[in-house]
């Protein structure tokens, strides 16, 4: 419902600002290097190096870079030292590297044209939704928007989007972004909202001078300084599990395989059991000391029903963080023997387990990057 009552009453707004906003940028729109008519290697340069960074610092370094990489051809065949060397002083050197590595995408599967298309624009190392958009639409003169944080900034206060435009309102963002997109002019329309946002809407707005006070939501409410609204921070749940480690008697190791509706699912991991799900300090507190407790009677217990002869096992000491959207996780590592290797029934979490070689697992078992972080801990090694 939110996002038709948006849809409906945001047409004629749209128009609006497209058009007046364009007659503005028109006048008053900023004049940079990457503005001329850019290739699409000049729109991507430049945006790359806009992140994180202020314009006036970048207008140099991006000067220098398309006099000695004057097109994605000659980057592509750059040594990355030269091209780290070139982006000294900029900071976020993985930017630098993300170039390199697109370059070399776009050369090699793209026989160095950029494509034309979003989507395919997407599949290249570093551009994101935002780069592809800027992309598109100041090069290829598509109508599609490119929302940066100077145009959520910007489109959450002219339309009054009062959530989260990162969260549960960004489909209304983009749906309206879209909306403004439709009645054309795009290289000029997101340049204008970007220089917009970099100058009298900026963090704290200055209205009198706007071209768009007469239609602006935030202005009419006074809400200039609460929109955007701040990002609605959830509380993660914090998960503890000890992953077991068990090698059978002929040197496999017993993998089990998520099951499709579980979070990771279909992916191979040692087994697992989870101790303790909750939130709060009391949670981690109380959890902590369950970790502290011995395993020996759950880890008996869980192998006795697997038909799995225990044969020894130990507390590597060893545990990984490792962050989900929603769940923050601790996973501790044990290890054991055991004196048989059963066939193990899908059980819980898990719909299928295997003895494995060592070296099959992240190959033919295809794992996670959590998975990835226990193996590192391993003692045992590739026993
Ligand atoms: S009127 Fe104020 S809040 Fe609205 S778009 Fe212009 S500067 Fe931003």
């Amino acid at each position: 419902m939110a996002l038709l009552h948006f849809f409906f009453a945001s047409m004629k707004q749209a128009q609006w600002f497209s058009h007046t906003l364009r007659g503005w940028f028109l006048k008053n729109g900023r004049t940079l290097p990457w503005r001329n008519n850019p290739t699409p290697y000049q729109v991507w340069v430049s945006e790359i190096m806009l992140q994180q960074t202020q314009v006036v610092t970048v207008i140099p370094y991006y000067e220098r870079w398309i006099q000695v990489f004057p097109d994605v051809k000659s980057l592509a065949g750059a040594a990355i030292e030269d091209v780290l060397k070139l982006w000294a002083g900029l900071g976020y050197y993985r930017r630098a590297r993300y170039l390199h590595e697109g370059a070399k995408v776009i050369v090699e599967q793209y026989c160095g044209e950029f494509p034309h298309e979003i989507r395919e624009l997407r599949k290249i190392p570093g551009i994101g939704a935002y780069t592809a958009g800027a992309i598109a639409s100041f090069a290829f003169k598509q109508d599609v928007p490119a929302i940066d944080g100077n145009a959520e900034r910007v489109l959450s206060r002219f339309f009054g989007i009062l959530g989260d435009i990162r969260g549960t309102e960004r489909r209304v963002l983009e749906s309206i972004a879209s909306e403004v997109a439709s009645f054309g002019h795009c290289s000029d329309v997101n340049q204008a909202i970007m220089d917009l946002g970099a100058s009298l809407c900026g963090k704290s707005a200055q209205c009198a001078q706007c071209p768009l006070a007469d239609k602006c939501y935030a202005f009419e409410h006074q809400m200039t300084e609460s929109l955007p609204a701040p990002k609605v921070r959830i509380e993660k749940t914090d998960e503890f599990r000890v992953a077991l480690r068990l090698i059978s008697p002929f040197g496999k190791t017993l993998l089990a395989k998520r099951s499709k509706d579980a979070l990771l699912g279909g992916l191979w991991e040692f087994p697992m059991v989870t101790l303790s799900r909750g939130r709060g300090k009391e949670h981690r507190d109380n959890a902590l000391d369950l970790l502290r407790e011995s395993r020996d009677a759950r880890w008996r217990a869980w192998c006795h029903e697997k038909n799995l002869c225990l044969k020894e096992w130990h507390n590597t000491e060893k545990y990984i963080s490792h962050t989900f959207t929603h769940i923050q996780m601790r996973v501790d590592l044990d290890e054991g023997l055991c004196n048989n290797e059963p066939a193990i029934l899908p059980n819980g979490d898990y719909e299928d387990f295997r003895w494995v070689e060592y070296d099959e697992i992240g190959t033919k078992y295809p794992i996670s990057t959590l998975m990835k972080k226990i193996m590192r801990m391993s003692v045992l090694g590739e026993s």
